[in-house]
């Protein structure tokens, strides 16, 4: 049999967007994955599909991936569950109502659609937060997917393009002209990590480490809440580099059902959950809507996020093996990214003008760093 031209390792939703993008130019690709399509950190992620302005390499990637989501959009499944709801950034004081506009300033400088709102709009919007808030920060481009189903159709997707699809088989060992499984070496013209926050496992020195957040979801409750809302100070916990941080973020499901985040801690691979963390996390939440009391929570899991120093993820070639790249360490934003990480990775292998600048997502950029850590 002909070897692959690549073999991406790792179908979470990163490696199935990369393998669809592959395989839908042309190339002969393999996916293998060790579990099944969509069962990491995908499987655990909340699936708000966000423009996020944290850096300006961010805030176009986002932008990108978000504008890739609306082009498929009328070819995904229903169980995708992709809801155009937007986001609502919510903002309890004068000084967050500030960061607010000049959010929406950096927005519209891009054409991303974005409102200041005030309170009274505030409440109008989403009834069941608490009043006296400063206002708010409407995007109403942005939306929610159910991550494992989007996964599933990429790379469902990148087998209709001729993508063989290997599921339940473990990468042993991988450089970047081949992968070891139980069923042998396999060879290829390239590899592709992404094993999301396992892929320094297989790749030594990647700098990614697991950082774990919960997440509660509540019985039916269709119309309590309308939008993804979030607080502003949301951005402050996702930077903590260290501790365990929380913030008020909840998500209105198809089904009817909140999704109550979230929660960020770096205690590795560590499976226990932190009940005081979750009753933290779930006390903001009852600071901003206070009427969540009353809903009953069905189930709560952890999901860990691939994180980088820089909160950024690593997106090229890896300068240490000839034929090895790596799309890995979307930390918070991979179910919003993978689609605009895919089209990145597919321009930097085929040769194509890149559709953003590649600088900033270039995996050696953080060897020094990595290197002084180590
Ligand atoms: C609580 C929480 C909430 C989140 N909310 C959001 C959100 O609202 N919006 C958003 O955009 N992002 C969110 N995220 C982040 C998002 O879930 C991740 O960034 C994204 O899922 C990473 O995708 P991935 O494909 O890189 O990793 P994964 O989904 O973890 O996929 C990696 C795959 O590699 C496989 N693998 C590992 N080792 C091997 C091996 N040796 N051989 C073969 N395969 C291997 C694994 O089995 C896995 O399937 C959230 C994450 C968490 C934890």
């Amino acid at each position: 049999m002909r070897a692959p031209d690549a073999i991406v390792v790792g179908g979470g939703i990163v490696g199935a967007a990369c393998a669809r993008e592959l395989a839908l130019a042309g190339l002969a690709v393999t996916l293998v994955e060790a579990e099944f399509v969509g069962g990491g950190a995908t499987a655990a992620g909340m699936g708000h599909i966000v423009v996020m302005d944290d850096s300006p390499a961010q805030f176009h990637l986002t932008a990108l991936s978000r504008a890739l989501l609306d082009e498929l959009a009328p070819a995904l499944p229903d169980s995708v569950e992709h809801d155009r709801c937007g986001t609502l950034w919510v903002a309890e004081d004068a000084d967050q109502l500030a960061a607010a506009r000049l959010k929406a300033s950096v927005y519209a400088a891009a054409s991303v659609e974005a409102g200041v709102v005030d309170e009274a709009g505030l409440r109008r919007l989403e009834p069941a937060l608490r009043q006296g808030l400063a206002g708010g920060l409407l995007v109403p481009g942005d939306g929610v997917v159910y991550p494992p189903a989007l996964a599933r159709w990429l790379a469902e997707d990148a087998r209709r393009h001729g993508a063989e699809l290997r599921e339940g088989e473990p990468v042993a060992a991988l450089d970047g002209r081949s992968v070891t499984t139980a069923r042998g070496r396999l060879e290829a013209g390239l590899v592709v990590n992404a094993a999301g926050a396992a892929a320094p496992l297989l790749t030594a020195g990647l700098p990614i480490v697991p950082r774990r957040g919960h997440l509660v979801i509540t019985d039916r409750h269709p119309g309590f809440c309308r939008h993804q809302v979030l607080e502003l100070g949301y951005l402050a916990s996702a930077h903590a580099s260290t501790g365990a941080s929380v913030a008020f973020n909840v998500q209105p499901r198809v089904t009817g059902q909140v999704l109550i985040g979230s929660s960020r801690e770096l205690v590795g691979w560590d499976r226990t959950p932190n009940r005081s963390l979750l009753g933290r996390m779930l006390r903001r939440a009852g600071e901003f809507m206070p009427a969540l009391a009353g809903l009953s929570a069905l189930r709560s899991w952890i999901g860990f996020r691939p994180a980088t120093p820089d909160n950024l993820p690593l997106i090229g070639p890896w300068g240490r093996a000839e034929g090895l790249w790596i799309a890995a360490g979307h930390e918070g934003l991979g179910i919003t990214t993978a689609l605009g990480t895919a089209r990145l990775l597919g321009d930097l292998i085929l040769g194509r003008t890149p559709s953003l600048d590649p600088a900033p997502f270039m995996p050696d950029r953080l060897a020094e760093a990595t290197a002084a850590h180590a």
